[in-house]
């Protein structure tokens, strides 16, 4: 059997093992056939099964959250924690709470931060969690009574050493807060590096909420410098208006961009003075309404029901920085009739195998989020970092070493395309330099 036989052979059984986990064959998929000329290389990995191994989580949580809503009424909410793999440190991985989340969803979600937490070069593993569990619509009491408990099952499963949950989509701070205060009571004992994305107050780091979205642009600025092209001036979009957009858009916006659309999963605004951000952070930090009351403020600006259609905007570079295949092959072939010369992906998965197949063939520059979007959990990371030796690392400091570790993934992404005949092919690139590292801790460990 040759490689791409092997590797099809592989993929073939994740699809028959974990049918109808769409996310999830399509994140193995676009990794397992970036792989093949590694295993060309080195055969080690294929005898000892490391492609059989990383596919299949360590392990696997499903449990029920029962709660009590501001009305008396009982309702019950399904939890998820995947422990996918922990050859280089503790698993490591937000929590999701959005009515879409399911089995597949967190799969791939886990899948990939194993490469992406590898590409930090800092020791953590991969995992992820979440619940279907939507926040809309919730008050405050509903929200800490669900994350109380959703803790109260999911404590058992995580520790600083063992498992260590963050945020994602519908969790932040508000609610790392709650599920830490529940964490603290049910083990009678602090444990500040059990979750990260805390409050500053009380163990949480400096820069860990601008991380994702400021490491996004170091990558893609980067990437533009790699071919001698300033930010400066560029006009963005970039979609979603939560904590990957919002910290986006304003380092952007320091690098001289001019962001003119943001979005939620109602529609999408268009300002062409530029994305007023005070306004933006007021609506969804602050009163957590709609992106269309943007337009209240903003005569000039125009706000469109429906959030496709923010890929049909002519622009220089494009950030989707809201939900998995957010741009599908349609939406990228527009993108690049309109003439995008970059596309940077600020949330996970968020363009489809097909879009990133047509990105790539028109010489677009794409930074996949793998990549592009690992800056949120290597500031988790340094805030790990922070909780045990229980100090803290001023601004400046934390954000000097994001800068760092997002130039290190982008040459390591651009050391690896090369070294196997693919260059500038940043997708392949991170997916190697993420894989190798894992894959040869996997080996040195032995078969367990
Ligand atoms: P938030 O919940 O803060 O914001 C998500 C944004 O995306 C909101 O504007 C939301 O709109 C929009 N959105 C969510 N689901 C959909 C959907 N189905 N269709 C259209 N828009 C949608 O999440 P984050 O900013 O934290 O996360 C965004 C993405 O970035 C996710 O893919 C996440 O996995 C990824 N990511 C996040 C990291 C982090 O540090 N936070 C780290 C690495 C990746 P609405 O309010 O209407 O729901």
């Amino acid at each position: 059997m040759n490689t791409k036989e092997y590797v099809e052979k592989v993929y073939n059984e994740v699809l028959k093992r974990n049918s109808g986990e769409d996310e999830f064959h399509q994140a193995v998929k676009e990794v397992l056939h970036s792989l093949i000329p590694v295993f060309e290389k080195h055969p080690e990995y294929v005898e000892n099964g490391i492609l059989e191994r990383i596919v299949e989580p360590e392990r696997q949580f499903i449990f029920r959250i029962p709660w009590v809503d501001d009305n008396g009424q009982v309702r019950v909410n399904r939890g998820f924690r995947v422990q996918f793999n922990n050859a280089i440190g503790p698993y490591k991985g937000g929590l999701r709470f959005h009515p879409t989340v399911n089995l597949s969803i967190i799969k791939f979600l886990g899948f990939e931060q194993i490469l992406k937490n590898s590409l930090t070069g800092l020791p953590i593993g991969g995992g992820k969690g979440g619940s279907d569990f939507d926040p809309k619509d919730k008050s405050d009491r509903e929200i800490m009574r669900f994350c109380q408990n959703f803790m109260t099952e999911l404590y058992k499963y995580i520790g600083q050493d063992m498992d260590v949950p963050a945020g994602d989509i519908g969790v932040g701070g508000r609610e790392i807060g709650y599920l830490f205060g529940q964490y603290k009571k049910l083990k009678s004992s602090y444990e500040a590096g059990v979750l990260t994305g805390k409050g500053l107050n009380y163990g949480g780091s400096l820069v860990r909420t601008e991380a994702t979205g400021y490491g996004l642009v170091y990558f893609v600025d980067e990437m533009l410098k790699g071919k001698g092209i300033s930010l400066q001036g560029k006009k963005v979009v970039v979609s979603g208006s939560g904590n990957v957009a919002i910290y986006a858009i304003e380092k952007l916006q320091e690098l001289g961009a001019k962001v003119v659309a943001c979005s939620d999963s109602n529609g999408y605004i268009y300002d062409e003075n530029g994305i007023n951000l005070d306004t933006v952070k007021r609506i969804k930090e602050v009163e957590r309404k709609r992106i269309k009351e943007y337009v209240k403020y903003h005569k000039e600006a125009k706000y469109y029901e429906g959030c496709r259609s923010i890929w049909t905007i002519p622009c220089d570079i494009a950030l989707p920085c809201a939900t998995q295949n957010e741009i599908n092959d349609e939406d990228a072939k527009g993108l690049i009739k309109n003439g995008v010369i970059a596309v940077g992906e600020g949330a996970n998965m968020p363009s489809t195998l097909g879009a990133v197949d047509a990105f790539l063939k028109n010489g677009v520059l794409f930074a996949p989020a793998k990549a592009a979007n690992a800056g949120g959990v290597a500031v988790s990371a340094l805030e790990m970092s922070q909780n045990s030796i229980r100090y803290s690392w001023s601004f400046e400091e934390v954000d000097e070493k994001l800068k760092n570790i997002m130039k290190n993934i982008y040459d390591n992404s651009v050391k690896c395309a090369k070294e196997y005949g693919y260059e500038d092919n940043y997708v392949i690139g991170a997916n190697i330099a993420g894989f190798l590292k894992v894959a040869d801790a996997m080996m040195m460990q032995g078969i367990v």
